[in-house]
């Protein structure tokens, strides 16, 4: 808990501590950085579910600057080859028959390469969406630093937020 307030507060003081134009876009970007927990925004509509998860870096393999060593370099390959398949990150209700397609996967960094955000975005269309529950997100329970995903969900009855976590990782799509 303490080691994670710490990372927070050393994100702001990079954002705030450069008197440059790009302080200001950093500092901008800091609001939704905090190392350890990603955001995720889940739109339900009709037989369409879009997800779009934006995570530090740091949450996903441990660091976020520009790798420099074998090891770094394999986990930024190992993360992209799970980022190519969304259904082992994000699973919704088998019942609703959705497929996945990723609409957005990339990385965007700050101006100094010292923090990166992960921004992935995945459609799922559904054959049956009468059947949609839920979405589990799966990618919590096997990811060491990141802590806590933030959700937004927007339904047909409206907006709710939640907190996911390893031990709570599916959001109720209702
Ligand atoms: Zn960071």
């Amino acid at each position: 808990m303490i080691v994670r307030k710490q990372l927070y507060f050393s994100c702001l003081a990079a954002s705030i501590g450069l008197a440059s134009p790009f302080a200001l876009a950093q500092q901008k970007h800091s609001h939704a950085h905090e190392h350890g927990k990603g955001n995720l925004e889940i739109t339900l509509d009709k037989n369409r579910i879009v997800s779009r998860f934006i995570s530090p870096l740091q949450a996903l393999i441990g660091f976020e600057r520009l790798p420099k060593t074998k090891s770094e370099n394999d986990a930024i390959t190992a993360l992209n080859q799970r980022l190519q398949n969304p259904a082992a990150l994000f699973s919704v209700n088998a019942e609703a028959e959705c497929k996945p397609a990723i609409l957005e996967n990339k990385i965007v960094r700050d101006a100094a390469n010292k923090h990166a955000d992960l921004h992935y975005q995945v459609e799922f269309n559904c054959t049956k969406p009468a059947a949609l529950k839920q979405m589990t997100i799966l990618l919590l329970k096997d990811t060491k630093h990141l802590k806590e995903v933030r959700v937004e969900f927007v339904g047909p009855s409206g907006q709710k937020s939640s907190t996911a976590t390893a031990k709570s990782s599916t959001v109720m799509l209702n």
